[in-house]
């Protein structure tokens, strides 16, 4: 459903893809780690555009992801961000609404019962009248991924949607993010999450200085690892 072709991106004069290539298929859900710097937001950020990469090609459903057809390929690419990026003067609802009605052109009514169903699936039903400042970090990171959701996107991008949480409201999260992979999402996130990476991933990719240093399943990785710096980095953080 995606590949990903030699990509590379320098800021000014600085190397910081040197040519990444992955695929993903259809309900695939791949993690990626590695050191800070190392390039990953750039990646994720690469594939829906939000960076233009400077070489390579990714293509989506077979169909590349260029300038002129970014908006309709955004679309099916849902983005979950550290922070969540929510609307703050809008209720839960109007943030999970507002996109299915601007941008996918679907009538008020039917982005209403969406909005709903999605927030019934992050455990979120009764908070559609609430503001964004009334929730907890979980709870707001979950409305990102309710609103990303009712997108009906065909693949879901997450950048360490943990990470700003402190550590008690983590595993709202990431249950979320569990139950997804488990239901068929397709999904590309970068985390620090090792219980997650070892329970969801069906690929966890090892990313240090731009380059793809291995990847594998999670048990390969976590238990035989052919690689001394992706050893040295999971006894870190592992
Ligand atoms: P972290 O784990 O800290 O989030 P990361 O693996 O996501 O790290 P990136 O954010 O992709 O790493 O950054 C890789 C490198 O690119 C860093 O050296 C960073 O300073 C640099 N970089 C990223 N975005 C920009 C930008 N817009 N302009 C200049 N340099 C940038
Ligand atoms: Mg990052």
């Amino acid at each position: 459903i995606l590949d990903v072709q030699g990509v590379k991106k320098a800021f000014d004069g600085l190397e910081v893809l040197k040519g990444i290539g992955f695929g993903l298929r259809k309900g695939e859900t791949k993690v990626l780690i590695g050191p800070s710097g190392s390039g990953k937001s750039t990646l994720l950020r690469c594939i829906n555009y939000l960076t233009v990469p400077d070489a390579g090609r990714i293509y989506l459903n077979g169909e590349e992801v260029l300038d002129a057809n970014i908006d309709s390929m955004r679309a099916r690419m849902g983005f979950v961000f550290q922070d969540f990026n929510l609307f703050s003067h809008l209720t839960v609802l109007d943030n999970v609404r507002i996109c299915q009605v601007k941008v996918n052109g679907v009538d008020r009514e039917a982005a209403t019962r969406r909005a709903h169903h999605e927030l019934e699936r992050v455990g979120l039903g009764d908070k559609a009248a609430a503001y964004p400042a009334e929730l907890s970090g979980g709870q707001q990171q979950r409305v990102s991924i309710a609103r990303a959701l009712a997108m009906d996107p065909d693949l879901l991008l997450f950048d360490e949607p943990t990470s700003a949480l402190d550590p008690e409201l983590t595993g709202e999260v990431v249950r979320v993010m569990q139950q997804l992979a488990a239901e068929g999402m397709t999904m590309v996130v970068v985390t620090h999450e090792m219980s997650f990476a070892r329970q969801a991933a069906d690929e966890i990719i090892f990313m240090e200085k731009g380059h793809i240093v291995e990847q594998g399943t999670p048990d390969a990785m976590f238990t035989a690892s052919e690689h001394a710096r992706t050893r040295a980095f999971l006894n870190v953080i592992a």
